[in-house]
């Protein structure tokens, strides 16, 4: 490029300042190419390294991202409404009508460069892989979820979306009857619906038993105004578990493991209501009903933070949700309550007892990647916990395991799904003991149960075998 040629930056300010300040990451990447890591047991992007394109980069969506502003604001799309309040942007009825006359359009073959920007979003995992290493701290998932909120503005969605963003509001029912919902489940029209029409595939099982039948009288919920009427000198013996919708409803027996952990360790579980966590809608970019979610749930726990009692969840991705996504909707809002992962509730718990003589018997942890980007302590943790017992941990670098959430699911990215798990999981764990290997997210779990049909355990099922 000549030296008086026009630069990025004489297009850049062309875009509002409060658009900008509003996609500010998108505005910030300096195009360095850190994100461009292609080691396959780094979590960094596994988008790009499946497709071995840039669009499928952190820096590449960045670019498109920034390329869509300037022509939004070119064609007059006044983008700093929705910047001004994008937490109760709602569409108007003029706009619901003619999202469907667009999307006919399309069909029919209209070009949009929304659309190219769409398909570079849509093949983001949302690991949350490029929020740490990338020197201004992109967070792709962020600003995904804002355009898709605006996409969608112009754009009917499709099924699947709506499936999934409700997920948290039909689970919990399914899960009273989960062995009629996964004897439908397994149907083969079912699954031919859900491949050929929705778009969705390989439906999870619920979990049979249920958590409640499982989990046994001692972990039984409690209303509010009695988890407040607690007498204050007993509540340092209570530990509240934040529920998921993953592993309440689908993978129960981790839960109920924890909970028995929890009473081993001499201290009395109790579950709180489940109430939903929102992840799923700011996934696909629902953000008014994400920050809606978010502001119930921070409200609830605000409420219960006050009792001093901690609060702990078992899946990462949902409980670093509520310190990233959560803050970032929420602001000032969101309050400063804190659940923690099992880990970090065990680092506070076993802290003061000195480390056991360590046997010869090795575990192996195979990490989560959003766990690894924004807690990179965690592996440490479990370490540590497990040379407390006398164990050897192992922590094994590995990749994105391809399922991320309902990623895995979406028929249009299985074989993208499959194909990050063979770069990196399918081959460490091709070498070692599968009954030895750990893994902390339910995602992961449920990748590796799908491709190699086994189980492997979460780091906490492992400690309660030790104990026993
Ligand atoms: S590492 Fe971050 S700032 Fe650098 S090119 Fe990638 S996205 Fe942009
Ligand atoms: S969230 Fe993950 S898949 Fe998406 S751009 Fe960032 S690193 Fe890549």
């Amino acid at each position: 490029m000549p030296i008086d040629a026009v630069k990025r930056g004489t297009y850049d300010r062309t875009i509002p300042i409060k658009v900008r300040e509003t996609f500010e990451q998108v505005m910030a990447c300096n195009g360095n190419g850190l994100c461009s890591n292609f080691d396959v047991n780094s979590p960094m992007c596994p988008s790009m390294k499946i497709s071995q394109q840039r669009i499928h980069s952190p820096k590449g969506r960045a670019t498109l991202m920034r390329e869509w502003l300037r022509l939004q604001v070119k064609q007059g799309v006044n983008l700093a409404l929705f910047a001004e309040d994008i937490n109760s942007y709602k569409l108007s009825w003029p706009q619901k009508i003619t999202r469907l006359y667009h999307t006919l359009r399309a069909k029919s073959g209209q070009y949009d460069f929304s659309h190219e920007v769409k398909e570079a979003m849509a093949g983001c995992l949302a690991c949350k892989a490029c929020s740490t290493p990338c020197t201004v701290k992109i967070d792709v998932p962020s600003f995904r979820a804002k355009f898709l909120a605006l996409y969608y503005s112009r754009y009917l969605r499709p099924i699947s979306d709506y499936l999934v963003a409700n997920i948290e509001l039909t689970v919990p029912l399914m899960a009273k009857q989960p062995r009629w919902f996964n004897f439908i489940l397994r149907q083969g029209w079912i699954q031919t619906l859900g491949h050929k029409v929705i778009g969705l595939t390989d439906f999870s099982q619920l979990s049979t038993p249920s958590l409640q039948q499982l989990a046994g009288h001692a972990a039984l919920s409690l209303s509010l105004p009695q988890f407040e009427s607690l007498p204050e000198e007993t509540r340092s013996q209570f530990v509240f578990v934040v529920q998921d919708p993953f592993t309440s409803y689908y993978d129960a027996r981790v839960v109920a493991d924890f909970i028995h952990l929890i009473e081993i360790l001499g201290y009395r579980p109790i579950f709180l209501p489940f109430s939903a966590n929102g992840k799923a809608l700011h996934i696909k970019g629902y953000l008014t009903r994400f920050a809606k979610t978010a502001q119930k749930t921070a409200d609830f726990l605000n409420r219960l933070a006050q009792l001093s009692i901690p609060m702990v969840g078992i899946d990462p991705a949902l409980v670093l949700c509520y310190r990233d996504e959560y803050s970032q909707i929420l602001g000032n809002k969101r309050g400063k309550f804190e659940v923690k992962l099992v880990n970090e509730w065990l680092m506070t718990v076993l802290a003061p007892k000195p480390a056991a003589k360590l046997t010869a018997e090795k575990w192996y942890l195979l990490g989560h990647c959003t766990e690894m980007s924004l807690l990179a302590d965690s592996a440490q943790q479990w370490i540590k916990i497990f040379a407390q017992f006398g164990r050897q941990l192992i922590n094994v670098n590995v990749g994105c395991c391809g399922m991320a959430g309902t990623y895995g699911h979406e028929v249009k990215h299985l074989a993208n799904s499959k194909g990050i798990y063979a770069l990196s999981w399918g081959n460490r764990l091709q070498k070692l003991p599968k009954t030895r290997c750990l893994a902390t997210g339910y995602s992961c779990c449920s990748q590796v149960k799908r491709i190699e049909n086994e189980t492997i355990k979460h780091p906490l099922q492992a400690l309660l075998e030790i104990f026993k």
